[in-house]
């Protein structure tokens, strides 16, 4: 039977591969293991493989199982990439180290004030709807620049990049390529793009951090 480490080892070889091939730098892609809907027991054997960067997409999941491995593994890396409720902010600045998925004043607002309350300043991405779907979180693409300078200035974010997840039923790459643009345009060096399915891809268009959920921990 196939481990999730085993599973694990291929992907950082594939990562690895997929740099070298579009002549990036080793190491120029993040992995971030997405461990939403498995418990501790199921993470224990990829962290004592050796991985520490990680996403959860549910502020109160995340609650229940991290501090307790936080206790057990040095230097674990916690990525939100789920939606966030303001009424939330609290609890995610406390528990993340990352956000991903900011796609609001109101969002960045409240989080800028907790930030300041706990004194930690997290390193954010703004979330973009290439798709430009309805039912999704995001900003829409003719906005973000507006946003970001609104992050920035007004706000006082730490946005180091953008952040999108493609329409399930279109080819990714144009997705990639237009969020690769917008950060462009706005000087932000970070891209967060790419899932199990296609984050080979995203790494051809830049991808500086890649979410690989299903992939490693197998289907949810
Ligand atoms: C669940 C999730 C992922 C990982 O998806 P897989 O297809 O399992 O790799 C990546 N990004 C976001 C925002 C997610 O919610």
């Amino acid at each position: 039977m196939v481990s999730a480490t085993d599973r694990l080892e291929e992907i950082k070889a594939d990562i690895r591969n997929a740099e070298t091939a579009c002549g990036r730098g080793e190491g120029a892609v993040t992995l971030i293991a997405v461990s939403k809907t498995f418990d501790a027991e199921a993470i224990l054997p990829v962290l004592e493989a050796g991985q520490r960067v990680f996403g959860e997409n549910r502020v109160q999941e995340a609650m229940g199982k991290w501090p307790g491995l936080r206790a057990e593994y040095d230097g674990v890396e916690l990525h939100l990439i789920g939606p966030l409720q303001s009424n939330k902010a609290k609890e995610a600045v406390a528990t993340f180290d990352v956000i991903h998925t900011i796609d609001r004043p109101k969002i960045a607002r409240a989080l800028k004030a907790e930030m300041d309350r706990q004194g930690r300043q997290l390193p954010c991405f703004i979330q973009v709807n290439t798709g430009e779907e309805p039912q999704k979180a995001g900003i829409a693409p003719k906005e973000v620049d507006a946003f970001v300078k609104d992050c920035r200035d007004e706000i006082g974010l730490d946005i180091v990049g953008l952040m999108c997840i493609p329409p399930v039923d279109e080819a990714p790459g144009e997705h990639f390529a237009l969020l690769e643009k917008i950060a462009g345009r706005n000087g932000l060096s970070q891209l967060s793009m790419g899932m199990s399915s296609d984050y080979r891809v995203a790494i051809g268009f830049g991808a500086t951090c890649v979410r690989v959920g299903s992939a490693i921990f197998g289907s949810r």
